[in-house]
């Protein structure tokens, strides 16, 4: 989008104020996203992935406006950014940083998960279970979360390449998350990918906000399950899945 449209759509969404909208001076490419998803009824929770209201050119805009505000937080922090050769670009750093790395996951469109079919007379029919590293953070405290998630399917009629099932994790999880969710969401997708309907999700992380604040919990995980289908119904389906993500975690320790 050029500079000029996306003023006009600053104009645009000036005039579209109503009542919520006032008490801002300046309208900000923000502002206007903010009042079109609010119009369209389209939530924007930190966990949620809003890439059809955000393209390339106009991320490009809000992290200005990001690096903006974030000098605004310094500031009120009493940092010195302009004398402390640390605190110079960490204004920038900081709004890069949320918009390309820890909360990409909202502004990017679902990872391209090409399907293959999986319908001929030798079709695999086994479970197939998949180890994914995840970084994330929470929605709470903007702390990191890490650690790793077990995907487990029984195939479909279609398969998908073996990363994309940790391509379509990672996207979830680079978001502001609850594990909670973290674990629906990622069931969600790969479900919609692969359409398999016998899938289980388990996913174990640490949490920044319980060890380096709060509780100062240096060793605290927390486990969370998504169980589906012949997961949740077939205890020997269930078995499996656990005893296939033991072997996955004896594997990983070696
Ligand atoms: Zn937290």
């Amino acid at each position: 989008m050029t500079e000029s449209r996306i003023y006009q759509n600053i104009l645009v969404g000036a005039e579209m104020q109503d009542d919520d909208d006032k008490g801002y001076q300046e309208a900000h490419l923000s502002d206007v996203i903010r009042m079109q998803m609010k119009r369209r009824g389209k939530r924007f929770w930190a966990g949620d992935n809003i890439s059809d209201y955000v393209d390339e050119e106009q991320k490009e805009v809000l992290i200005d406006e990001a690096t903006k505000a974030f000098e605004k937080v310094l500031d009120t922090l009493l940092i010195d950014r302009e004398n402390d050769p640390n605190s110079k670009g960490t204004a920038r750093r900081l709004a890069k940083m949320y918009y390309n790395e820890i909360m990409a996951g909202r502004y990017e469109p679902a990872p391209d998960a090409t399907a293959f079919p999986n319908d001929s007379q030798d079709r695999y029919e086994g479970m197939l279970v998949v180890r994914s590293e995840l970084r994330s953070m929470c929605s709470h405290h903007h702390q990191p979360v890490s650690g790793v998630a077990y995907i487990g399917i029984i195939a479909a009629q279609k398969l998908i390449g073996l990363s994309k099932y940790t391509r379509i994790a990672q996207w979830c999880a680079r978001r502001g998350t609850l594990q909670e969710e973290l674990c629906n969401d990622i069931a969600r997708e790969i479900e919609k990918a692969t359409g398999a309907q016998d899938l289980g999700v388990y996913i174990q992380m640490t949490h920044g906000c319980c060890e380096n604040r709060g509780i100062m919990a240096k060793s605290s995980l927390t486990q969370t399950t998504v169980l589906k289908g012949a997961f949740k119904d077939d205890p020997g389906t269930k078995k499996e899945f656990f005893d296939n993500i033991k072997m996955q975690q004896e594997y990983a320790s070696k």
